[in-house]
């Protein structure tokens, strides 16, 4: 009889392993740029204003904790249409459900694909976030790699993304970070996403959107570019959103799904299958953090202190860029790209150098999440990384 004992070795997580490695030094000035969450000037992951106050409205108001169905909160998901589908907002061909987190969101839509095409292959441009692949061979779908980022040019590898996209089947998925590209920083440009939208549209494919960092690149708006042309060109899209960062809600696990289908029947059908397979994973959403960012959507006052301080959020991430850029020329890429995370250009001797000498923790890839350095840190931290480049 096999047992517990028999379960395979799993390949340890190095970003858990970084984090051990971060708590075991005893050093009081370390600067941890390997977990991947908002901190503001103080080196703080503090809860947002408008989510506090719409906590306590919430608590006041709430008379009941009964059951909402498998959709969770449906007046959360209708708040979140204009944000994140802007000008198809009013498309009754999309539906959305509150899911948990964006990780929930993209294990039901590669479900909902491996449901209708289970020899749909995913297309994954590389790096990109670790979970994306055992995510997708969870659903049992095949992946196809191709280089999203050019480590010479730092920057999008555009050649290669559209050769692949080109040599797509029909039904194929294509895997797209809308915004703040995880672990690299590099986004497409306006021309790009018309320009993949089209290649898209052409060979049939379906767009899977992974929309975790909305407001944290461009702006709000603006960060959303790809999603709109997308759902301009296609008449099958994805979209897999978290409010976890925007909102900062991360271990309330907010997100939701919106699936575009070629008519609005389709997409009512499309929804019965999506509550089914939620149904068999976690059956229903959990409730709180929807409602708190829901109350929030939902009350001017908060919906506009919320933006204020979502935009201040994002002019830090512009400054801390823009100061790192500035401390070398080899470092001038940083400011072009968008969101927390950056590759820089660091061996992993080198990595390692900073962690021992300078008590500076990122992934041995040289992915860092640039606002998890204190404002009182980034002097020290743009001189030991120009130390170690030289
Ligand atoms: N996609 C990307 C690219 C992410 O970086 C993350 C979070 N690290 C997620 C999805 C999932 O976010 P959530 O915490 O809401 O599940």
């Amino acid at each position: 009889r096999r047992g517990l004992a028999d379960l395979p070795p799993l390949v340890s997580d190095s970003l858990l392993a970084l984090i051990a490695m971060v708590n075991a030094d005893p050093r009081t000035d370390k600067i941890d740029v390997g977990v991947g969450v908002y901190r503001d000037g103080a080196g703080r992951t503090p809860v947002m204003r408008a989510v506090k106050e719409s906590e306590r409205r919430l608590h006041e108001a709430q008379d009941s904790k009964s059951y909402l169905g498998g959709a969770g909160d449906r007046r959360f998901a209708e708040l979140l249409r204009p944000i994140v589908l802007g000008a198809h907002a009013g498309d009754d061909r999309i539906v959305g459900l509150q899911t948990p987190g964006g990780c929930g969101a993209l294990f039901l839509a590669l479900k909902l694909i491996a449901a209708f095409n289970p020899q749909a292959r995913v297309f994954m441009g590389t790096p990109t976030w670790p979970n994306h692949p055992p995510m997708a061979r969870g659903a049992r779908l095949e992946i196809v790699e191709y280089r999203h980022y050019d480590p010479v040019a730092r920057a999008v590898d555009f050649g290669a993304m559209i050769e692949a996209l080109e040599s797509a089947r029909p039904g194929d998925v294509a895997l797209l970070h809308a915004c703040c590209h995880n672990p690299t920083g590099a986004d497409l440009s306006e021309d790009q996403w018309r320009e993949v939208a089209r290649v898209v549209a052409e060979r049939r494919l379906i767009p899977l959107i992974d929309f975790a960092y909305q407001g944290f690149g461009r702006g709000l708006e603006q960060d959303r570019f790809g999603v709109e042309v997308l759902l301009e060109a296609c008449n099958e899209v994805l979209i897999t959103q978290s409010c976890d960062k925007n909102f900062a809600v991360y271990r309330d696990r907010v997100g939701c799904l919106f699936v575009k289908a070629p008519s609005a029947d389709i997409a009512k059908f499309a929804m019965t299958h999506l509550l089914q397979i939620s149904r068999e994973a976690w059956s229903m959403p959990p409730d709180h953090g929807a409602a708190a960012v829901r109350t929030v959507l939902d009350n001017a006052d908060l919906a506009a202190d919320w933006r204020v301080e979502l935009d201040a959020m994002h002019g830090r991430i512009r400054m801390v860029r823009e100061r790192i850029a500035a401390a070398d020329p080899r470092l001038a890429y940083i400011a072009d790209q968008q969101g927390m995370f950056s590759m820089l250009p660091l061996s992993v001797e080198q990595v390692k150098r900073l962690r021992s000498e300078h008590s500076i923790y990122m992934a041995d890839s040289g992915r860092a999440n640039l606002v998890g350095i204190a404002d009182g840190d980034l002097d020290r931290f743009c001189e030991a990384v120009v130390g170690a480049l030289d």
